[in-house]
């Protein structure tokens, strides 16, 4: 029988993504410079780095700047500086600008980039700074000894659809180290036992989610303005959904289309890709793509909840870094610059411990200390009630961000913190079921999810158990039915769920292969019966360039 490996080292890093590789890159050169020696690895489950990496992405260059002082902004990896942008109102059918863009939500001195080139660019400094990439392999159990977090155990590979081993089974490796640090994104597998496990959200608001989707078009020749940047608010989503739309120029005549949803609106059947397909019916849309041709497709997760929604950084022999825990700043809708020097705050809390031979707790919550005192909390204390004056509609929460600015970040009623209810929570039972029975799919302009899909490259080994469990399947044909017409169908944005017949009654099938990996589906089953759990190391999309 196979046996399982075990690896020792000093630090890991779960996920490569750019709180991780900053926090790897930083974390190497404080050693160096205090004359430790120590071992460094980072955990990814994709192929390589980069891979799942997707965002916006417009980026605040200020952690890339301390990160690299002796850099100029021309050495990172940026497809443009932020040259011009706009903010528009749409409607239906016509766009209406407004008078200035708010200096909260300026993008002037910013820049237009892409996440995975971006991850790839830190990953390659990582390697030189002697930073150990295992990619590939995905974390599927935290390691305990008591309270304390001493390791992480990888997936095992070779397990067939029945649960059965393969005639190649390789059992998962168990990786020790002194400190975790989980960097995995947004609702990470691990990051959610670790939150359940020591209660790490208890006396906070809840953490609230919007979802991105977002396809590049290639565009003619010398018809896209790298640097330009567009943002709207109202149709499609009009003003009862959370969210807008982004328009980008990036480099090599390429348009970065998304649209970021907030995954806390009352209509179980709203679909984010088919509001996308929406937004591109609109007149103004379509008279900037239709000469194009569309060439990557993907969707994320991101954490809106803000400043009451971060949980305790830390417990003994672990942190939470990055979109884990949820730094990022809704208004500005920015979490990259926040995600890195997260990543380098418990890089600064990590040398010391190691130096003081010391990674319980108390040791370790210095790292909240440290963020206590950053920048990062300066910059998301302003806007610490921005989300949750959405819940009165975009009317609403445009008048509670405007009392934020005023007050420091107050909101209604001048309060200093505005509660927040989870997303799932809000989901209601009348639904208005024929919200897309306009829309037309052609597959050249408008396409259906299985054609996206394609174009995100997402491939999954067929024969594994599928990696989004659901804990209780009669949900999914009773009471999910009945009430809200299964709202997973509409709200994953790749068809992995899917109702079929089943005799005279339906059954839920699971077209897994498909998961482009958003998390949607653990964050807004409105039962929170869905566990997403890493497949096989390497599978899931391939994203290049977003
Ligand atoms: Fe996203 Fe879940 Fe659908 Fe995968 S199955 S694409 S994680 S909603």
């Amino acid at each position: 029988m196979a046996e399982r490996e075990v690896l020792d080292l000093d630090v890991l890093f779960v996920g490569a993504g750019p709180a991780s590789l900053a926090g790897a890159i930083h974390l190497k050169r404080l050693l160096h410079e205090s004359g430790q020696e120590a071992s460094v690895a980072v955990l990814e489950k994709a192929s390589e780095v980069g891979a799942h990496s997707l965002s916006g992405a417009i980026v605040d260059p200020r952690s890339l700047r301390e990160l690299f002082p002796n850099y100029n902004d021309a050495d990172f990896p940026f497809e443009a500086e932020v040259t011009e942008e706009h903010l528009y109102y749409l409607t239906a059918t016509k766009k209406i600008p407004f008078p200035f863009v708010p200096p909260p939500m300026s993008h002037h001195n910013c820049f237009v980039t892409s996440l995975g080139k971006l991850t790839r660019w830190l990953g390659g400094i990582c390697e030189d700074e002697g930073v150990d990439i295992f990619c590939g392999f995905a974390g599927t159990e935290l390691l305990y000894d008591g309270d304390q977090v001493i390791g992480v155990r990888t997936g095992d590979r070779g397990i067939d659809k029945n649960g059965e081993k393969k005639t190649q089974f390789e059992p998962g490796a168990d990786i020790h180290a002194k400190v975790i640090i989980l960097g995995e994104g947004t609702r990470g597998s691990l990051t959610k036992k670790l939150i359940n496990q020591h209660e790490l959200m208890q006396g906070r608001n809840s953490q609230v989610w919007a979802v991105g989707v977002k396809e590049l078009w290639r565009m003619p020749t010398g018809t896209v303005p790298p640097g330009y940047v567009t943002h709207t608010m109202g149709f499609p989503l009009g003003h009862d959904i959370f969210g807008g739309a982004f328009l980008y120029g990036m480099q090599n005549d390429i348009w970065d289309l998304g649209l970021v949803v907030g995954l806390d609106y009352k209509n179980p059947a709203v679909d984010s890709h088919h509001e996308l397909q929406r937004l591109k019916n609109h007149p103004w849309i379509r008279s900037l793509l239709s000469a194009g041709q569309m060439i990557a497709y993907g969707a994320k997760s991101l954490p809106e909840g803000g400043w009451y929604s971060i949980p305790k950084l830390s417990v003994g022999g672990a942190m939470l870094i990055g979109d884990s825990a949820g730094f990022m700043n809704g208004q500005r809708l920015k979490g990259i610059h926040l995600a890195m020097k997260s990543g380098m705050l418990a890089a600064e809390t990590t040398a010391e411990a190691l130096s003081a031979g010391n990674f319980t707790e108390t040791q370790l919550a210095d790292y909240e200390s440290r963020v206590e005192s950053s920048w990062i909390r300066s910059e998301l204390w302003k806007v610490r009630n921005f989300h949750q004056g959405f819940d009165r509609g975009l009317l609403g929460g445009l008048t509670n961000a405007g009392m934020g600015l005023l007050t420091g970040g107050r909101g209604w009623g001048f309060k200093n913190r505005l509660s927040a209810k989870a997303g799932h929570k809000k989901m209601e039972k009348d639904v208005e079921k024929d919200r897309y029975k306009d829309l037309e799919f052609d597959g050249t302009y408008l396409f259906d999810k299985v054609t996206d899909v394609y174009y995100s490259a997402t491939a999954h080994e067929e024969n594994q158990v599928p990696h989004l469990h659901i804990r209780d399947r009669d949900v999914c044909t009773t009471k999910c039915a009945e009430e809200y017409g299964n709202p997973c169908v509409k709200f994953c944005p790749a068809d992995v769920y899917e109702m079929v017949p089943d005799g005279d009654d339906q059954r839920l099938q699971i077209n897994f292969s498909n998961c482009v990996h958003c998390k949607t589906c653990d964050i807004m089953d409105p039962y929170q019966i869905i566990d997403w759990v890493p497949p096989e190391g390497g599978d899931g999309p391939v994203w290049v360039n977003l």
